[in-house]
């Protein structure tokens, strides 16, 4: 029978290993240990007070806490809550406040050092409880009971439409908006995963990306889990540290941001090479470029997906071979069904462009708290506008053109920024380009550039205006060009336009 919630996800009397986490000496955990834990983690927090629904901020890096601690607050009916550990105190005051967090849970000490986190929850009486691993067990040690405090709850049974998971959006084009996603939607995204990628037990995924975003959390950690395979579990990503862990513990396939691709691209590849099945990559457009030097690097096909927060991570992807893979594409539908649609919600002809909208289970039934978002966000048929504009191509596959609020309107003609960064990092000296749109008094708005000039080589403005002239019409070419040391990115990895044209135009001054 197929699993409904994540307390039948993956199986709890294999002695095979579930989760690897490096070290000296590494952690090895088997299914049966990681079951064990997470029930016995999950009666600490029904101990502690955490009853149905209630939500559980947990503000821990990549460990094997995070992942205890995750699974057992789904167990128990609860709201797991992931937020990225290095926020700074008023970016956790805003998580715990959005969400009403019943407790936080910090690493080992933190509450000693008066963590940002601990700051934050106690201004808003969640429960602070340090959770870290003994070597035999997880453990929930509960510093200030705060709202729960008297009230243990008895050990519950998750059903297939109760939140398990609530991540906020990147925030990439406004405020980040919280995104409920139920275990029937995580389990979607989970088979979708699984089936696009033939996952199996005899696949170990080598986990890169942080666990508090859907890509990590998702594509890296819980569809590998239950496909019965191996997930190395490291506590941050480096170039060097990466391999290391890759050869010893013989993974073979990881999936990651662009960015990442590109660190692992500037740094010593281990010869001979480890055996890769594929590469994904996803949460970011991959160049044609940085795709071709892939593959020929690794010597592996690289699979680009499509993913949003409201998805619960993939939408689309390119299928593994021998199938078609096309670069400059994000692939087809997996599980999940995509149209090109106008602003009415009817379809467009093939090859033209419009908003990029989905229907499935996977699909998260809408916003917290957010009225307004909501009621623009679906449309007439019950699909969701995921706010990218794009086109099918004659194969069906998906072309993302760029995101609607991103899109650079220059006296009405709509300049898609994708496609300039696609064109200017094949500049030979450019490392990396991102175009977005500065105010311009005669067309409303016109390209403004952003370029990494790459280490010991050259370029001006005028020279890189005049090599675009041969290659994109003259009402593309960027108006203004910003040289720059470094790219602000999120710290997924993630290009916001929005801060990038805010931190050039404010460099400038
Ligand atoms: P917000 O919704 O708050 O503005 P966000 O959309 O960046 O932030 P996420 O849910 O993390 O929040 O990201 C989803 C978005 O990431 C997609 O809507 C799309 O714009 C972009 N994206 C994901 N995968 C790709 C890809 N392969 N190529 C291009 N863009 C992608
Ligand atoms: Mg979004």
């Amino acid at each position: 029978m197929s699993p409904t919630t994540l307390a039948n996800a993956f199986s709890s009397d294999s002695p095979a290993t579930a989760v690897i986490v490096p070290g000296s000496p590494a952690l090895q955990v088997s299914y049966q240990k990681l079951s064990a834990d997470v029930r016995a983690f999950q009666q600490q927090l029904a101990n502690a007070g955490v009853s149905a629904q209630a939500a559980v901020s947990i503000a821990l890096p990549n460990t094997y806490e995070f992942i205890v601690s995750f699974i057992a607050a789904s167990w128990q009916r609860a709201i797991a809550a992931p937020l990225n550990p290095s926020y700074k105190q008023s970016e956790f005051e805003f998580y715990i406040d959005d969400l009403s967090s019943a407790i936080a849970l910090v690493p080992k000490g933190a509450f000693a050092q008066d963590a940002a986190a601990v700051r934050a929850a106690r201004k808003y009486n969640a429960a602070i409880a340090e959770c870290y691993y003994n070597g035999t067990e997880v453990v929930l040690d509960v510093k200030e009971a705060g709202k729960l405090a008297g009230k243990s709850a008895p050990l519950l049974s998750a059903q297939p439409d109760d939140v398990a998971l609530v991540l906020h959006t990147s925030g990439t084009t406004g405020r980040p908006k919280a995104v409920p996603l139920t275990h029937r939607n995580l389990l979607r995204t989970m088979k979708n995963i699984q089936g696009t990628y033939q996952l199996s037990p005899k696949d170990r995924t080598m986990l890169v990306m942080p666990l508090f975003h859907v890509h990590g959390l998702l594509a890296g950690f819980l569809a590998p889990l239950a496909s019965g395979g191996s997930v190395i579990v490291p506590l941050k990503f480096s170039a060097h540290a990466f391999w290391k862990d890759f050869e010893e513990f013989k993974a073979n396939w990881y999936t990651a941001v662009p960015t990442i691709h590109q660190i692992l691209l500037k740094n010593p590849i281990p010869s001979p090479r480890p055996e890769i099945r594929f590469i994904r990559s996803c949460s970011s457009p991959l160049s044609p470029k940085t795709f071709h030097e892939l593959e020929k690097a690794l010597g592996a096909p690289v699979l680009e997906a499509y993913a949003m927060t409201e998805a619960a991570h993939q939408m689309t992807s390119n299928p593994l071979p021998p199938a078609q893979r096309k670069p400059g594409s994000v692939g087809l539908g997996q599980g999940v069904e995509v149209k090109i649609l106008d602003d009415a919600g009817d379809e467009v002809a093939q090859g033209k462009e419009a908003e990029i909208c989905i229907k499935g289970e996977n699909v998260t039934k809408g916003y917290l708290n957010n009225p307004t978002a909501n009621a623009s966000s679906f449309t007439k048929g019950g699909f969701f506008r995921t706010g990218d504009q794009g086109k099918k191509d004659v194969d069906g596959f998906i072309i993302i053109t760029g995101r609607i609020k991103e899109l650079i309107n220059k006296g009405g003609e709509k300049i898609s920024p994708i496609e300039l960064d696609n064109v200017i990092a094949q500049h030979p000296a450019v490392s990396e380009a991102v175009s977005f749109a500065i105010e311009d008094e005669l067309y409303g708005q016109d390209v403004g550039l952003a370029i990494v000039v790459k280490d010991g080589q050259t370029l001006s403005a005028g020279e890189l205006k005049t090599w675009l002239t041969d290659r994109l019409i003259s009402f593309k070419i960027p108006k203004k060009i910003f040289f720059t040391d470094i790219m602000p990115k999120t710290a997924t990895g993630k290009i916001q336009r929005r801060l990038v044209a805010e931190a050039m135009l404010k460099k400038e001054q």
